[in-house]
């Protein structure tokens, strides 16, 4: 676990550098301003749907309750832990990330049925953000690039392509990217397009799509700026 990791994901479950889990005992206040974030921008009956299926925030009554989601994510940071001490190494911290919620997205769907529709359903209403939404890739952003809402998308945006993965092959790409990762000496390419290549090859098609989605978006932000 690097301090890279603690500090960007330092919402309220987090992981320190001897491999302990730190769970704050309230969801973060930034939850709060995804809420908002949601309930500004998408479309009435995507808003009502995700009430109906989290509730309603207690600041933001507009807005879901990401509470329940929050709660949730000890499994994404216990995967982080997990894969750290199995020595996994990932070429782009976004894909470290993409692995750790893989890991919750396979839990959720064993274990809490209710708390995988939550996760989906947020992943899939945030996609009608659009373009304004970031990419995965934006995770690899230098620290404290990413404010906690535009994180959180990040976060939704990887969970929905891991979503896909899962849905058509259930825990099996994730067993082999597990041990993919812990090959020692693994020769890793340079070029976004090649490590696409490589993912869709050796892992997952999807997973080599969700790659040249966070490769596009990149180019485009560079295209922007
Ligand atoms: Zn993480």
């Amino acid at each position: 676990m690097t301090a890279q990791h603690m500090q960007a994901d330092a919402d309220e479950v987090f992981a320190t550098a001897d491999g302990h889990l730190v769970v704050g005992t309230e969801p973060a206040a930034a939850w709060h301003d995804v809420s908002r974030h949601l309930a500004t921008r998408l479309p009435q009956a995507t808003l009502r749907n995700l009430v109906r299926v989290h509730g309603r925030d207690r600041v933001h009554p507009d807005g879901p309750d990401l509470t329940g989601v929050a709660d949730t994510l000890i499994a994404h940071e216990i995967a982080h832990v997990i894969a750290d001490q199995a020595g996994a190494t990932f070429p782009r911290r976004w894909l470290a990330e993409a692995f750790a919620n893989y890991a919750l997205v396979t839990v959720l769907a064993e274990t809490d049925l209710p708390g995988l529709q939550r996760v989906g359903t947020l992943a899939e209403a945030a996609m009608l953000l659009g373009d304004a939404a970031p990419c995965g890739g934006a995770l690899d952003h230098p620290v404290g690039a990413l404010d906690p809402v535009p994180s959180v998308l990040a976060h939704l945006a990887l969970t929905r392509g891991v979503m896909a993965v899962y849905a058509h092959a259930r825990s099996r790409p994730r067993a082999r990217w597990f041990a993919l990762a812990r090959v020692e000496g693994q020769p890793q390419p340079d070029a976004d397009h090649e490590l696409g290549r490589m993912l869709a090859r050796d892992v997952h098609p999807e997973l080599g799509r969700l790659a040249a989605r966070c490769e596009g978006w990149d180019a485009a932000q560079a295209k922007a700026a």
